[in-house]
């Protein structure tokens, strides 16, 4: 059983074309390949929800800061063809760098706001590189359901905005970040770290989470956050590049935990960024003071 693989706009569109046809619903799951089990978890979802799943390889050269990461970036197309075949997936949609950007290309998708700080402050032209190839994998596959790992956050909201924002017609679907046995958020890039490297690599979901039940027992976040990052240090990152609490449902900056958040950190492992993050619950007399402010809210709204 092998998937079939297709290389242009044009025979994406021909396809999908037939499957509108027959009245069917269309799931993508945009990913630059070098599968792993956080990938297949997407296409997992994609193929509960929709009739048809399109996954999509492409390694974006718009989205990379630094030659050598991308360079560096695996690539294992049949592989991970091999993969999504018994998954169910449909169609894996390939194109080369190209057909994505001919000759002449100019136009760049930029989102303001949250794509800002973060990576986006890291990462020079990382978001716009992003949100131009998502927005072109939204239209090109015409796709009622999109699917995206919580892993990348940020890229999650950058998603969800330009979507809004453009009124392309795609449900933004997240899915929950998928580990190691050990902790480790499951990359791509995981596959370069030392042995050494490797074995440090848990303690970073390890101190993102004990970090995150110190906040909602009502640690001072100040505290909590300049600990965790002497913790990462310790644990030997060479660099912390951020260690924030935000908003879960807008990325604002938060000092407290007053309403649902999320604790993102990115740190450089040897020659390896690693990113991740978690949820964290509210603290519980901030959740008392979200009820209050919800209670009035709902007051008002019936007056
Ligand atoms: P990438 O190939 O790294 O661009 O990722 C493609 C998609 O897979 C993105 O939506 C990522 O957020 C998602 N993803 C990557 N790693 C994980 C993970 N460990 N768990 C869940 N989703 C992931």
């Amino acid at each position: 059983m092998k998937i079939p693989v297709i290389r242009t706009v044009k025979e994406l569109r021909a396809t999908t074309a037939e499957w509108r046809k027959d009245g069917l619903s269309v799931a993508v799951v945009p990913t630059m390949g070098a599968l792993h089990e956080g990938h297949l978890s997407l296409v997992r979802a994609a193929r509960e929800r929709a009739d048809r799943v399109i996954v999509t390889l492409f390694i974006n050269p718009k989205q990379f800061n630094s030659t050598d990461d991308l360079a560096a970036y695996p690539r294992k197309e049949e592989e991970d063809a091999a993969k999504l075949a018994p998954l169910g997936a449909h169609i894996l949609f390939a194109p080369n760098a190209d057909e994505m950007y001919p000759e002449g290309f100019a136009t760049t998708v930029s989102v303001g706001g949250v794509s800002e700080g973060l990576c986006g402050a890291f990462r020079p032209g990382h978001f716009d590189g992003v949100a131009t190839v998502v927005t072109k994998l939204f239209l090109q596959t015409g796709a009622d359901l999109a699917f995206f790992g919580e892993k990348d956050f940020q890229q999650l909201h950058v998603v969800r905005r330009l979507a809004r924002d453009l009124d392309i017609p795609v449900e933004i679907v997240a899915c929950p970040t998928i580990r190691e046995e050990d902790g480790l958020a499951m990359s791509s890039r995981n596959g370069r770290l030392s042995a050494a490297e490797r074995k440090a690599a848990p303690r970073i979901a390890q101190i993102l989470f004990e970090t995150a039940a110190q906040i909602t027992a009502g640690s001072s976040v100040e505290k909590a956050l300049a600990d965790a990052n002497n913790a990462l240090l310790a644990a030997g990152c060479q660099q912390v590049e951020y260690l924030e609490l935000r908003a879960d449902d807008d990325l604002a900056p938060l000092a407290e935990a007053t309403r649902p958040a999320r604790l993102l950190v990115a740190a450089w492992l040897g020659g390896t960024r690693l990113i991740d993050n978690v949820e964290v619950a509210p603290v519980q007399d901030a959740a008392g003071a979200l009820g209050e402010k919800e209670r009035s809210g709902t007051l008002r709204a019936v007056a």
